[in-house]
């Protein structure tokens, strides 16, 4: 991303003057998949993969915004019956109407954006471009009043209550704390966080995007949920003070297997232990040990696959392919039934592998892998 890029377009489109310059990135989470909504833990990083906004207050009561991908422009109110109608736009003025909820006293801005997170393949470009505002509206109208954790949850709100997808804070979260060098390990029944070591020298973060969606990814969602809530409400009569998944244990789960379906013991099996996962694997990173790394991220696949049945044909290919290259680790990434894998790959087998992976994946499925190399870098900050 370059701020040159921005900054031209900023100039063109508007009246000839620049602005402050802030960027926000997309995340990775490199374990830690289905706990949040269970209490658990996840361990996201940010990537150097971002969205870069100008931004200039205008002395009126309108946005003026120009999407340099989209080539789109659009200007609106600040009132809440101001909504755009341009997806895109949705989220900027989600941002200001959060922000003024806060009570930032937010005015018209010229802004100019643009980005180079892969939309909708799971690097959270939408939490990026959320991120990226409430980042630079708290800094432009608000003195920086508002913590990271408050703009992570306005990023949030705004894409509950003006775009309609339900998200957790993982990826608001990820983007806003990010650091370079270090992975975030977000407990999500207490938000305490802690920043955790990641320095793998000699390997590369590289996802491979499958490109499938499949459509029963959102039912078969909301069934994993719910066979969570029965798990718990089951345990709950012998351990009252449990509230999560994150809070029983294999011996609280046994227990329990009588009285409730194969189907979600296993599915709860596949939780328990992931929430345990994410603990081991924080322990191998402290120690540098990125062996056991890979390992958990296999062991996070398999789980995903056999017990909490939210893999499909495409990312089990693709994890195969990754263990029988020799990489280090390989897992879906994402809530599963599509979207990319994560791999962890020693540096001199990357070309080998993503070229292997790339070839087999064409011959056996009839289209294109998409390949994202990612690493570890900072969160939302100003950059002129
Ligand atoms: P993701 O998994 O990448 O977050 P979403 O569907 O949640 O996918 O968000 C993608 C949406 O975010 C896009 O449809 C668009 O409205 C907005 N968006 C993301 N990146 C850009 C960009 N570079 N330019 C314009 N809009 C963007
Ligand atoms: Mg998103």
């Amino acid at each position: 991303m370059d701020i040159e890029h921005v900054r031209s377009r900023f100039i063109k489109h508007f009246d000839g003057t620049t602005g402050a310059v802030y960027v926000a990135p997309g995340r990775i989470n490199l374990i830690g998949e289905h706990t949040d909504y269970n209490g658990g833990y996840v361990l996201p990083g940010a990537i150097d993969k971002g969205i870069m906004a100008e931004v200039k207050p205008n002395g009126t009561d309108m946005v003026r915004a120009y999407s340099i991908d989209m080539k789109d422009y659009v200007e609106f109110g600040l009132g809440e019956a101001d909504a755009p109608r341009a997806s895109w736009a949705r989220y900027i003025f989600g941002v200001c109407r959060e922000m003024i909820g806060c009570g930032v006293e937010v005015k018209g801005f010229n802004t100019a954006f643009a980005g180079d997170v892969p939309l909708g393949a799971g690097l959270s470009s939408s939490a990026a471009l959320e991120s990226v505002y409430a980042y630079a509206l708290n800094d432009l109208f608000g003195e920086n009043r508002l913590d990271k954790l408050q703009l992570a949850r306005v990023g949030q709100r705004a894409e509950h209550n003006y775009c309609g997808v339900q998200c957790g804070i993982m990826d608001q979260f990820a983007s806003l704390f990010g650091q370079k060098g270090n992975l975030v390990r977000l407990d999500c029944k207490t938000m305490d966080y802690q920043y955790m070591p990641f320095q793998p020298q000699g390997f590369r973060l590289v996802l491979l995007d499958s490109t499938a969606k499949h459509e029963l990814a959102s039912s078969a969602y909301n069934d994993r949920r719910r066979s969570c809530e029965a798990v718990v409400a089951a345990v709950q009569k012998r351990h009252p003070a449990v509230e999560y998944l994150r809070d029983c244990s294999m011996d609280m789960l046994d227990e329990v297997k009588a009285d409730i379906t194969s189907d979600d013991y296993r599915h709860a099996q596949y939780v328990i232990e992931e929430v345990q996962r994410v603990l081991d694997v924080c322990d191998a990173l402290q120690k540098g040990d990125y062996e056991t790394v890979g390992q958990k991220m296999y062991d996070t696949h398999h789980g995903m696959s056999r017990l909490y049945e939210a893999s499909c044909p495409e990312l089990d290919f693709l994890n195969d392919v990754a263990f029988d290259c020799g990489v280090t680790g390989s897992r879906t990434m994402g809530g599963g039934f599509g979207g990319c894998t994560l791999n962890l790959v020693k540096e001199e087998l990357y070309g080998t592998f993503v070229g292997q992976a790339r070839e087999v994946f064409a011959q056996r499925f009839g289209r294109q892998l998409k390949v994202y190399d990612v690493a570890i870098s900072d969160g939302a900050r100003r950059v002129d």
